[in-house]
């Protein structure tokens, strides 16, 4: 049995998706099998077909991040955002009041919410202090909480790099844990930021991926919203074995994505798409480096975080004092100062060069 077929909500076995007219028919000049309108009368625009459904997912996008992501294309799935896959693995694997996920604050939100929202389980594991001044994975201890957990955790989740914190995972650690927890669950990766890391040489761009070919629990995220900068167009990927994409396909809404985003995610994959991509990561990092020694001095920075990412973890005296300091200002930057382990830290996104430097205006 595979391992998705050993996981999943036990119903999903017998459950047929819904046929959509694009999904069970191709082909044909005359399309009168989906009750779409023969134009759009609405918008007199004909830069793009509008009138038509999507297809349930782009085969030329996927194609386009499989070898970006050095994947094979069945290993692929797009998403509205990785938000959506993050929801759609926990609709997919966790029964409601019967199963849990775990999380290692701190962590990215939405992996609690999602859960919660779906009567999932939250078991916490938190990050541990490491020497680096980082905190890492507690692997003992999320082995030790895996195995003695009254529910069943499906799904372990792991950002990498961390947002907030803005470091990298250590990778012997992240595969002890994968390791560890067999095929008992599905391990998720969240690359969200993972393009800013490979520029910073910390991780290879692709080195994740490649474990999907020996490790059948692992799904891995993957999103245009960061480093490419497409947050508006919402897509996100999560990439695992056909197994699990299979599943994922069946909980699904039939049309997820508008064809305009589809078409613009693909541009972005693009040779040039990517090359210009590439290049706004190096501007990134530049920018990110001269924030980190603007602000090094400051005496209410108690301490910088290191970061690999887009944004940097800064513990400041008194965060709320400082965000709002700033909001006065008209820059926005966000008190961290909830999440656990946290006190009095905020995170600050890199901007363009004018926006940074309209932030050192309003800083103390
Ligand atoms: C921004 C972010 C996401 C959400 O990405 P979308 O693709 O825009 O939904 C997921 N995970 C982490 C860690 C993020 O920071």
């Amino acid at each position: 049995m595979t391992v998705a077929a050993s996981l999943q909500r036990a119903h999903l076995a017998a459950l047929t998706p819904y046929a959509s007219a694009r999904r069970s028919m191709s082909g044909g000049a005359v399309w009168l099998n989906a009750n779409e309108a023969p134009a759009t009368p609405a918008l007199a625009t004909n830069e793009t077909q509008l009138n038509r459904y999507p297809s349930f997912q782009s085969a030329a996008l996927n194609q386009a991040y499989a070898n970006y992501a050095q994947v094979n294309v069945e290993q692929v799935l797009s998403c509205r955002g990785s938000d959506e896959a993050i929801d759609l693995l926990i609709r997919s694997f966790c029964e409601p009041q019967q199963d849990a996920i775990m999380i290692t604050t701190p962590t990215y939100g939405m992996y609690a919410i999602s859960a919660q929202t779906q009567g999932a389980g939250v078991v916490d594991v938190p990050l541990t202090a490491a020497a680096d001044g980082t905190l890492q994975l507690d692997v003992d201890e999320m082995l030790r909480a895996f195995n003695s957990c009254q529910q069943q955790i499906k799904l372990v989740f792991v950002c990498n790099p961390s947002n907030p914190l803005g470091n990298n995972i250590n990778l012997a650690e992240l595969e002890r844990l994968i390791i560890g927890v067999g095929e008992q669950a599905l391990v998720v990766i969240d690359e969200a930021y993972i393009e800013f890391a490979a520029q910073s040489n910390v991780q290879p761009l692709n080195h994740i991926t490649q474990w999907l070919a020996k490790y059948p629990q692992l799904v891995i995220m993957r999103t245009l919203s960061k480093a490419f900068g497409l947050a508006a167009i919402r897509c996100g990927f999560a990439l695992a074995n056909t197994d699990i994409i299979e599943v994922l396909r069946k909980v699904m809404a039939p049309y997820p994505m508008p064809q305009p985003c589809l078409d613009m995610a693909a541009r972005a994959l693009s040779d040039d798409g990517i090359v210009a991509m590439q290049q706004a990561l190096a501007t990134t990092t530049a920018q990110r480096l001269a924030f980190i020694q603007a602000i090094a001095a400051k005496p209410w920075v108690k301490k910088v975080w290191p970061s690999c990412t887009n944004f940097v973890l800064l513990d400041v005296d008194n965060a709320e004092q400082l965000v709002e300091q700033c909001r006065l200002g008209g820059v926005l930057i966000r008190n961290q100062s909830s999440q656990r382990r946290l006190n009095n830290s905020v995170r600050v996104s890199i901007g363009s060069e004018a926006e940074m430097q309209q932030l050192m205006e309003v800083l103390p």
